[in-house]
């Protein structure tokens, strides 16, 4: 069992508010992510839960227990992963030993250890060989054998490929994800990076100045952010947040210019938030009416084809938008397009940027 469990923790810095009431409960075997910008109190969190540092209000608990008094050393959990580079001079499986070795395991008790984390790695082949003689992947995975080894109830991992670059940062992050499921050991893992957080998690908390704004499943948080906060820090592009009114028979943004027929949408909403994916353009000329059914005119700013998709950035009255669109579609700068979203992929956020019910 190696749940981890905060109740109402609050950590200061003398004036700083690090961690501000946090409560959250990571699950067994769970992936967890913390995913916020910098400064936002993810490293002091896992500061907590080793140990490093200690509340100064609420309790902590792992795997049932309360753990406030209890030393790092003896909470059964570990910072993994913080130097992924290998010792050159010594072979993959004298760096996959070497930190039971620097414990004075038993040999016994290291060959088993080594040879079960090598057949869930899939390096048992590669383990005679020095590091030099491993491709970027093969390394990869033996730094992560030598940080698993210890055996842990929990493993945390603080931004650790971040310093990767960004080929071998999409190929590791694949290569984690697969073996904490086949470890089956509880994860929280520490990201600036959106689509990291995203593309790993079972589920992400999502921080501001220490506050823990939002916690759920990616797709949950995705589509479903709780706030125009978080709203923005999930997607790319960015979701377009626009100041809205009431309209005749839903709701307009860009004086007008975007119409939502929407008899649904909540009467307090302030500001409407489409994905850039949920954005229909079509050419002006096709069959486009101003009724706002098939959507009112646009006109294009820029295009950025990206190969399997393309980005345009539209002109609506005074707003900026933009739409991510499939392929390379025949949208020009300077073009007129008609711009429509379905009502039921529009967010409405209140005063405050809270997000409100359909
Ligand atoms: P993150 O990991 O999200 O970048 P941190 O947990 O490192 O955020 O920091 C959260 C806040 O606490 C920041 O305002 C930071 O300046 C402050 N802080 C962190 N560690 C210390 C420390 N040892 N002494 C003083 N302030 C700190
Ligand atoms: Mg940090």
């Amino acid at each position: 069992m190696a749940d981890v469990v905060f109740r109402n923790v609050t950590k200061r810095y003398g004036g700083t508010l690090a961690v501000d009431d946090a409560s959250f409960a990571v699950n067994d075997n769970e992936f967890f992510c913390f995913f916020g910008p910098p400064l936002s109190g993810k490293s002091t969190l896992l500061r907590l839960i080793l140990g490093l540092e200690a509340p100064d209000t609420g309790e902590i608990l792992i795997g049932g227990r309360p753990v406030n008094a209890v030393s790092p050393a003896e909470r059964n959990v570990a910072m993994v992963f913080q130097n992924l580079a290998l010792f050159p001079h010594m072979s993959a499986l004298e760096n996959v030993r070497f930190p039971l070795v620097e414990r004075r395991v038993a040999e016994a008790e290291i060959e088993k250890r080594v040879a079960d984390v090598a057949a869930k790695l899939h390096i048992g082949h590669i383990l005679h060989k020095p590091p030099a003689q491993l491709s970027g992947g093969e390394r990869q995975r033996v730094a992560i054998a030598r940080a698993l080894v210890r055996d842990p109830a929990a493993y945390l991992m603080d931004d650790p490929i971040s310093a990767l670059d960004a080929r071998l940062r999409e190929e590791t992050r694949v290569e984690l994800k697969r073996i904490q499921r086949e470890l089956g050991k509880t994860l929280i893992y520490v990201t600036h990076d959106q689509e990291e957080a995203m593309s790993v998690a079972d589920r992400i908390a999502i921080l501001e100045s220490g506050k823990i704004r939002q916690i759920g499943a990616p797709a949950e948080v995705y589509d479903r952010p709780a706030s125009t906060y978080v709203a923005r820090l999930l997607g790319s592009p960015m979701m377009n947040i626009l100041k809205s009114v009431r309209g005749e028979g839903g709701v307009e943004a860009a004086e007008g210019r975007i119409h939502i027929a929407d008899k649904a949408a909540p009467a307090d909403a302030v500001e409407i938030g489409l994905r850039p994916e949920d954005i229909k353009v079509r050419p002006w000329s096709d069959g486009a009416r101003s009724d706002g059914r098939t959507g009112r005119p646009a006109r294009v700013f820029e295009v950025e084809p990206l190969g399997g998709y393309t980005i345009v950035t539209l002109a609506a009255g005074q707003a900026r938008l933009r739409a991510l669109l499939r392929g390379q579609p025949d949208i020009r700068p300077d073009a007129m397009v008609a711009i429509s979203c379905e009502p039921g992929r529009v967010h409405y956020f209140g005063h405050g940027g809270g997000a409100l019910a359909r």
